[in-house]
C-alpha cells in the first residue's frame, strides 16, 4: 500500500491476507488446524524457523496473522501475538518475562482479574508485586527495586476512569530499563497509542471495543520485538492461542473501530454533559469533561473520552440497585464496548472480590455505576438512565 495511504481507517481496511486462487474479495475463514508441507526440507526450514510460514493453528493462522499485523499497524508496534482473551493476553504477557524472586510494578485500579493475578495466583511462584498510588509520581520511585521485570498499567482505568500519565511513565521506565506495559483495552488505537508516548508493549482484550458488538473474546500483546519474541516463545508452548473464527470476526470488526469510536465516545460525552448536576449524582466522571480531576493530561494523551462514563450516585448501594433494576433498554450486564449500552455495578460484581478497602483505594464506591455507552440514539440512552435515575430517592 502507498505510504500516503497509510492512515489508521485505511489500514484497519486494507490490511488484508492475500487473495487466493478463488479471488475471493473479503477474507474467508481458514479452519484449519494444520497446514501440509511440501516436502521434507520445507518442515525442516518452518520449524527452524529458517522461512516464515504457516505450521500448526496453535503457532499461526492467516486469520490469526491478519488480525495481529493490522493491529500491530494501528498501534505502531513492531510485532505482535493474538490470544484467546484479555486475560490470556495479560498472563503470557507477565508470565513470559518473570521468574520466581522477580518483581512487578503496578498501577493500582487494574481490572478485576489482572488483580486476581498479581495478588493470588502469581506470588505462588514466588512473584511479588507492588501497587503505586496514581495521584503520587514519588511512588513509583519508592516501589521500584532492581528485581522489577516490568511495569504494569491501564490508562484509563476501569472503573474509575483514572488516568496514567503515558509519557512521564515511559521515561520512568525507560530511565531504568524495565519495560513499560500498558493494558490499552478502555482507550483502543484510535484514541490512544502508547508506544508512541513511551510504552514498550500494549494488552488488549480485543472482547471489548474491538469485537465492539458482544459476541467473541479475543486479546492480543503488541510492542517491541524483543519482548513479542518471549511472549511467543511462551504463547506456543503454553496454548493460550486465539482460535481462527474469532480472529476473522475480530479482523473484520477492526474495518469499523474507528467509526464506531467516534459514535461511542459522541454518545458518551453527550450523556455525562446531560447528567452532569442530577440531583440524584456527586459526581460523572468523565475524561473529556472540564470536571475530570485530569481534563488536562487526557487532552493531551487521548484524542477523545472513550466510550465509558462513570456515574457516582449520592444514595451509595440501594440507589445504584434501583438504577440497574430501573433501566428499561439499558442492558444490565457485565461486558463493556458494546454497540447496546450497558450498566454494570462494579462493587457487588466486577470488583466484588476486592475488600471494601481495596475498592475505595481505586475510588469504586457501593453508588458507582459505570454506563458503557452504546451506538443506541443517544436521546434515547439519555431518556432510559433519566427515568431509571428519577427511581432514586433524592437523599
Ligand atoms: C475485560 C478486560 C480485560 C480482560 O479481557 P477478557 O477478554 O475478558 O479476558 C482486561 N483488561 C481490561 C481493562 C478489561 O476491560
Amino acid at each position: 500500500m502507498p505510504d500516503e495511504l497509510a492512515h489508521f481507517e485505511t489500514l484497519a481496511i486494507r490490511t488484508q491476507t492475500p487473495v487466493s486462487a478463488e479471488r475471493e474479495h473479503s477474507v474467508p475463514l481458514y479452519l484449519t488446524s494444520s497446514f501440509r508441507f511440501d516436502d521434507a526440507e520445507h518442515a525442516r526450514a518452518l520449524f527452524t524457523e529458517e522461512i516464515a510460514g504457516n505450521i500448526y493453528s496453535r503457532y499461526a493462522n492467516p486469520n490469526t496473522d491478519e488480525f495481529i499485523r493490522k493491529l500491530c499497524l494501528l498501534e505502531g508496534a513492531e510485532d505482535g501475538i493474538a490470544t484467546a482473551s484479555g486475560m490470556s493476553a495479560v498472563f503470557t504477557a507477565i508470565a513470559a518475562r518473570v521468574s520466581a524472586g522477580d518483581h512487578v510494578l503496578a498501577s493500582r485500579a487494574l481490572f478485576g482479574s489482572t488483580h486476581q493475578l498479581f495478588t493470588r495466583i502469581l506470588p505462588k511462584w514466588g512473584v511479588t508485586s507492588d501497587y503505586a498510588d496514581a495521584s503520587d509520581p514519588a511512588s513509583w520511585a519508592r516501589l521500584v527495586r532492581p528485581t522489577t521485570k516490568l511495569i504494569f498499567i491501564e490508562t484509563p482505568s476501569n472503573p474509575g476512569l483514572e488516568l496514567l500519565d503515558l509519557r512521564w511513565l515511559g521515561e520512568f521506565a525507560s530511565s531504568r530499563g524495565i519495560p513499560l506495559v500498558v493494558d490499552n483495552c478502555f482507550a483502543t488505537p484510535y484514541l490512544q497509542q502508547p508506544l508512541a508516548l513511551g510504552a514498550n508493549v500494549v494488552i488488549h482484550s480485543a472482547t471489548k471495543y474491538i469485537d465492539g458488538q458482544g459476541r467473541a473474546l479475543g486479546g492480543a500483546i503488541v510492542g517491541d520485538a524483543s519482548y513479542i519474541t518471549d511472549c511467543r516463545f511462551f504463547a506456543r508452548h503454553t496454548g493460550p492461542a486465539m482460535s481462527a473464527f474469532n480472529a476473522w470476526l475480530l479482523s473484520k470488526s477492526l474495518e469499523t473501530l474507528a467509526v464506531r469510536m467516534d459514535r461511542h465516545c459522541a454518545n458518551a460525552l453527550a450523556l455525562a454533559q446531560h447528567f452532569e448536576g442530577h440531583p440524584a449524582l456527586s459526581a460523572v466522571r468523565y475524561p473529556f469533561l472540564a470536571s475530570h480531576p485530569q481534563h488536562n493530561l487526557a487532552r493531551a494523551q487521548m484524542q477523545q473520552g472513550g466510550g465509558i462514563v462513570a456515574l457516582e450516585l449520592r444514595g451509595g448501594l440501594m440507589a445504584g440497585q434501583a438504577v440497574l433494576n430501573g433501566v428499561r433498554m439499558v442492558s444490565h450486564s457485565a461486558n463493556l464496548g458494546d454497540t447496546r449500552t450497558i450498566i454494570t455495578h462494579p462493587a457487588s460484581t466486577t470488583h466484588s472480590k476486592l475488600s471494601a478497602a481495596e475498592r475505595s483505594a481505586v475510588g469504586i464506591s457501593d453508588g458507582l455505576i459505570r454506563v458503557s455507552v452504546g451506538l443506541e440514539h443517544v436521546s434515547d440512552i439519555i431518556a432510559d438512565v433519566e427515568q431509571a435515575l428519577a427511581r432514586v430517592p433524592i437523599v
